[in-house]
């Protein structure tokens, strides 16, 4: 039932991926073999010149982490996805199957601390890159950032940590007047309160590790296409899937893999090569998370909702950053896109200094001080100390991080519970 347009989301949540037959595990099964038998040599060499699809090694394909990429596909409404071991990992690999040492990207400078770092230090040793835009600038500001070298445009639905939302539709205008894909992180809405592919987003990344697993209890990565962007018609800009592969035998993913192209290429040649697969027993648990993803995200929405209205009405409390509030300077963005809600996370700021933040943040009794957002337990971080610690004030307001940012996570407690463990610390 993958990619049954008939069937909710909630439906999808549960169901979608495993499909068992008669006798087989009604629970998708832990396929842990790293490896695959066939009757004679020529079936395996079949599959090692993908003239075959089936399983030979766990680093390339796996059942069982097959099973739930084909789940995060069906309720993205993509044509096919794959697990990597991070979202880092998503990311990189995203931009990575279409660039290459010359090319030049451009993303949205609101985007999450690793991926800023990666695109701006890491894939320029590469020979990649990045012009970082401010994601509201207009179109022709951002357009004016391309060269004829660039392959990719890059955002987040709802930035990490600074909470801003992505005008998803002007954005893909943009990639499309300049004949390159928009790829969008959609880690914190997840697809049950936006689904990228409808604004004209053509590929998608998450970090699994957050709401999708939702417990934290498994790092993950997907990439999800929509199959919608037209390769062969910009086959100039990405000779590495409309020409021949020599490591394939000649083979063109185009030709060969139509709408399956883009991430063929990507399973075939990087994981081949980079590795960087979900373990099986990662991909078990990031599918139990799923199967309550449509029941965990609202709650996740409407305890924010309440928590961000409470801090923005209490005096000790000197800004309120969540897109769902009124207020918000995002709002309009966030009624179009994220209409259902947006996600737990908050971000904010109290009177007085940067260390009375660090106090408040001490003195929280079961809201926990971790580097990790969008799980089941309330959480607080301070970026400008912790995950983003690496970059400059400048680097930080860019990113949209502010120096006095606290970011809390808000999880699936009880609501008055989570106010009142804020309320003792902040008095
Ligand atoms: C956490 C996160 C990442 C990185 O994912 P990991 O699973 O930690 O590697 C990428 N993008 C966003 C928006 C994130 O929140």
């Amino acid at each position: 039932m993958n990619n049954d347009k008939n069937y909710s989301l909630s439906t999808l949540c549960v169901q979608a991926g495993w499909t068992p037959t008669k006798g087989q595990p009604r629970v998708l099964p832990i396929i842990q073999s790293t490896t695959f038998k066939y009757d004679t040599s020529e079936q395996m060499a079949r599959l090692f010149d993908l003239e075959d699809s089936g399983y030979f090694y766990s680093r390339l394909q796996n059942p069982t982490v097959d099973a739930v990429a084909a789940k995060i596909a069906a309720l993205e409404g993509g044509v096919a996805a794959m697990l990597t071991s991070s979202g880092q990992a998503a990311n990189f690999y995203a931009v990575f199957n279409i660039c290459e040492a010359g090319d030049h990207i451009v993303s949205s400078s609101n985007i999450y601390g690793g991926t800023y770092n990666l695109f701006g230090v890491t894939l320029k040793k590469l020979g990649i890159e990045c012009t970082f835009i401010d994601p509201n600038s207009s179109e022709e500001e951002i357009n004016a950032a391309f060269r004829p070298n660039t392959k990719v445009l890059f955002g987040e639905t709802i930035s990490n940590p600074g909470g801003e939302v992505l005008d998803i539709e002007k954005f893909a205008r943009v990639a499309h007047a300049n004949g390159v894909p928009l790829i969008v992180d959609n880690t914190f809405p997840t697809p049950i309160n936006c689904r990228p592919f409808e604004w004209g987003a053509d590929i998608v990344t998450h970090s699994t590790t957050k709401y999708m697993d939702g417990h934290a209890v498994s790092i993950g990565g997907a990439i999800v296409d929509s199959g919608n962007f037209d390769w062969d018609a910009h086959a100039d800009k990405f000779p590495g899937l409309t020409t021949p592969d020599e490591s394939y035998h000649g083979l063109t993913y185009t030709k060969s893999f139509g709408k399956g192209a883009y991430i063929t290429k990507a399973v075939a040649q990087l994981m081949r090569d980079l590795g960087s697969m979900m373990s099986p027993q990662n991909a078990f648990l990031l599918n139990l998370g799923l199967e309550t993803l449509h029941l965990r995200v609202p709650r996740h929405c409407d305890n924010a909702m309440t928590v961000a209205r409470w801090l923005e009405a209490n005096p000790k409390v000197k800004w309120v950053n969540y897109c769902s509030l009124p207020s918000n300077k995002y709002h309009h963005l966030a009624e179009k896109y994220l209409p259902k809600g947006s996600c737990g996370v908050i971000a904010f700021g109290i009177e007085g200094t940067r260390e009375d933040a660090i106090r408040f943040m001490d003195r929280l009794k079961f809201i926990a001080i971790v580097t990790h957002v969008a799980d089941a337990r309330t959480c607080v971080l301070h970026p400008a100390s912790h995950t983003h610690r690496q970059l400059s004030d400048k680097q930080l307001m860019e990113a949209g991080v502010a120096p006095d940012l606290i970011r809390l996570s808000v999880g699936i407690e009880d609501v008055a519970d989570i106010i009142a463990d804020i309320e003792q610390a902040l008095s």
